[in-house]
C-alpha cells in the first residue's frame, strides 16, 4: 500500500469529516441520576481512581507524540511504566528508532478468549499559536482537560488503561485475560505500529477473540433545548468501508487543435467521467444498515425521522429530493452505497496539441461484501464505453465482524445498567482505523468510544482547542468496566 493512500484512510482523519455531518454529541448527567435508579447494576470508579486516571492522562498528553516524527517510544515506556507499577507485565518492542508498541497483559481465569483494548500513541500536529492553552501542557479549564489527543484518541488510552487498572484493584479475577496493546504511528497508516506488530508480534495475541478501539461514540443531542445533552445512541462500528482504487486510461491519437477530434482521448474519458459523476452507484440497504436507521429514526427530527424509520422504502428509490435530505449527513449516507469519487486527472501538455492519453483515478469506498470485480464491472457498465481502459491500483478489504456476539451483548448490558434509553446500533464507517491489522488476524473488531462529545468537541480532532470533559472521561471508565466484567 502506499503511503498516500494511509494518509487518506486513517480514521482520525475522517472523524473530522464526521462533524460536518450532523454528529451532535455532548456530554449528560444521566448517568448520575440512572445510578441511583439502578445502583447494583452500575459500577463506579472512586474519587481517587478518577484523580489517578487525570493525572496520568495530563502526564500522557505532556508527552508530546506529534506525527511526524512521532518519538511514541517515550509514550509506550510511559504506558509501561504505569502497568508494571500496577503490578501489570507489559512489554515494549522498538518499530524503528524511537518508535514503539507497548503490550501489556491482565491475566483472567482462562475460561473464555483473550479481549484486546487497543489505542494509538500517536497524535496530529498542533499549531501552538492557534490555541486558546497550549497544546501540551494538559491544562484543566471549566472541567475540560485541553491538549493534542485528549479525544484522538490518548483519552480513549487511558480509559481504558485505568479500566484495567480498576479491575486490577477490585482483585474481581474476570473469565478474559485483558490485553493492553498502544500503537505508533496510526495517524499516517500504521506501518511502525499495527501493521509491524500484526507482521512480528501476532502470536501475543493469538488467544484473542475481540477488541475494541477508537471508532464511533455516544451521539448525543445538542445541550441547548428541551433534549438537553441527552444520548440518542451508543454506535458500534463493526466494520470498515473498503478502499477501492481504480485508474481511468483512454488512449487515442495525437493531432493539431486547430482540426478537432470528436473521438480524442480527452473528449472519451471526459464522457466516461460525467456519466460516472451523474451515475452514482445505487443505494444498497445492508440489514445491519437496516437496524440502525429503523433504530435511531425516533431520535431524528423531519424529515430524516420518517425516512430513517422506513429505510427499506427510501433506499429503494429514492427522488432527488430524498437524496438531498439523506446527503446532509454524510456518515450516515455513506452507509447507504458504495461510493465514487473523482479524484486525479491528466492529460495535456500544450494548448495547441490533443493529447494521445487522457488519464484519471476514482477512490471508490465498498461497502461489506463487495467485491472489486464487482464494483469494476459497474464502473465499466456505467461508463458505457469499452476503449476505456479501467485498472485497479489499490484494494484494501474491510472485513466486518458480526454484531449479534457477546460484544454487543456486554455493550448492551453496559447500556442497560444506564436505563437503555438510548440504543445500541452497529455501524458501518468509511474509514479505516488500526482495527483493520487485527481483523485480518481473525479478531473481532469494535469500535466505539464510551463518551458523549458534541459537535464543537469532535471538530477539534484535527484541528486546534482539543480537549475531553472530564465528566464524560469519567463515566467512560466506568462503562468499560462494565463491558469488559459483562464480556
Ligand atoms: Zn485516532
Amino acid at each position: 500500500m502506499s503511503l498516500s493512500y494511509r494518509k487518506f484512510a486513517t480514521a482520525c482523519l475522517s472523524l473530522t469529516l464526521a462533524i460536518n455531518m450532523g454528529l451532535a454529541n455532548t456530554v449528560t448527567s444521566a448517568n448520575t441520576a440512572l445510578a441511583a435508579a439502578e445502583p447494583n447494576k452500575l459500577f463506579e470508579i472512586s474519587d481517587s481512581q478518577y484523580d489517578e486516571a487525570v493525572k496520568l492522562l495530563s502526564n500522557y498528553i505532556k508527552i508530546d507524540t506529534t506525527n511526524p516524527p512521532g518519538n511514541e517510544k517515550l509514550g509506550a515506556l510511559y504506558l509501561q511504566s504505569v502497568l508494571k507499577e500496577n503490578g501489570i507485565d507489559a512489554q515494549v518492542f522498538d518499530s524503528a528508532k524511537d518508535r514503539a508498541i507497548v503490550i501489556g497483559r491482565l491475566k483472567g481465569t482462562g475460561k473464555k478468549k483473550a479481549v484486546i483494548l487497543l489505542s494509538h500513541i500517536d497524535v496530529v500536529p498542533a499549531q501552538a499559536s492557534d490555541w486558546k492553552y497550549p497544546p501540551f501542557a494538559a491544562e484543566i479549564h471549566d472541567g475540560e482537560l485541553w491538549g493534542r489527543g485528549t479525544l484522538d484518541m490518548k483519552g480513549m488510552g487511558i480509559m481504558e488503561l485505568a479500566a484495567m487498572l480498576a479491575i486490577k484493584k477490585s482483585g474481581k479475577v474476570l473469565d478474559r485475560d485483558i490485553i493492553f496493546i498502544a500503537t505508533p504511528d496510526e495517524e499516517v497508516g500504521g506501518t511502525y505500529g499495527a501493521e509491524w506488530f500484526a507482521k512480528n508480534k501476532k502470536e501475543l495475541v493469538k488467544d484473542a477473540e475481540y477488541l475494541l478501539n477508537e471508532g464511533y461514540s455516544i451521539e448525543s443531542y445538542n445541550k441547548t433545548g428541551n433534549t438537553d445533552g441527552k444520548a440518542k445512541y451508543w454506535g458500534v462500528d463493526y466494520a470498515e468501508k473498503s478502499v477501492l482504487w481504480l485508474s481511468l486510461t483512454a488512449n487515442g491519437l495525437a493531432g493539431h487543435a486547430s482540426m478537432p477530434m470528436s473521438n480524442s482521448a480527452n473528449n472519451r474519458l471526459i464522457k466516461a467521467l460525467a456519466m460516472i459523476a451523474e451515475n452514482p452507484p445505487k443505494m444498497t440497504l445492508l440489514p445491519a444498515a437496516k437496524e440502525f436507521f429503523q433504530s435511531i429514526a425516533p431520535f431524528e427530527a423531519s424529515p430524516l425521522k420518517e425516512l430513517y424509520a422506513d429505510i427499506e422504502k427510501t433506499a429503494k428509490a429514492p427522488s432527488k429530493e430524498t437524496e438531498e435530505t439523506l446527503s446532509v449527513d454524510k456518515l450516515k449516507y455513506s452507509m447507504l452505497r458504495n461510493t465514487v469519487s473523482i479524484t486525479v486527472l491528466k492529460a495535456g501538455y500544450k494548448t495547441n496539441v490533443i493529447p494521445a492519453q487522457a488519464y484519471a483515478e476514482l477512490d471508490c469506498r465498498l461497502l461489506p461484501g463487495v467485491t472489486p470485480e464487482q464494483f469494476v464491472e459497474e464502473v465499466k457498465k456505467t461508463i458505457g464505453d469499452s476503449s476505456i481502459d479501467v485498472k485497479v491500483i489499490e484494494w484494501e478489504k474491510g472485513d466486518p465482524s458480526p454484531y449479534d456476539n457477546d460484544m454487543f451483548r456486554a455493550i448492551k448490558e453496559a447500556n442497560r445498567a444506564e436505563g437503555a434509553s438510548a440504543p445500541v446500533v452497529p455501524v458501518v464507517v468509511p474509514w479505516f482505523t488500526d482495527s483493520h491489522w487485527f481483523r485480518e488476524l481473525g479478531i473481532h473488531s469494535y469500535g466505539f468510544e464510551p463518551i458523549e462529545v458534541d459537535a464543537d468537541h469532535l471538530a477539534t480532532m484535527h484541528g486546534k482547542d482539543e480537549r475531553i470533559p472530564l465528566a464524560a472521561f469519567r463515566r467512560g471508565i466506568d462503562r468499560l468496566v462494565r463491558i469488559l466484567t459483562a464480556l
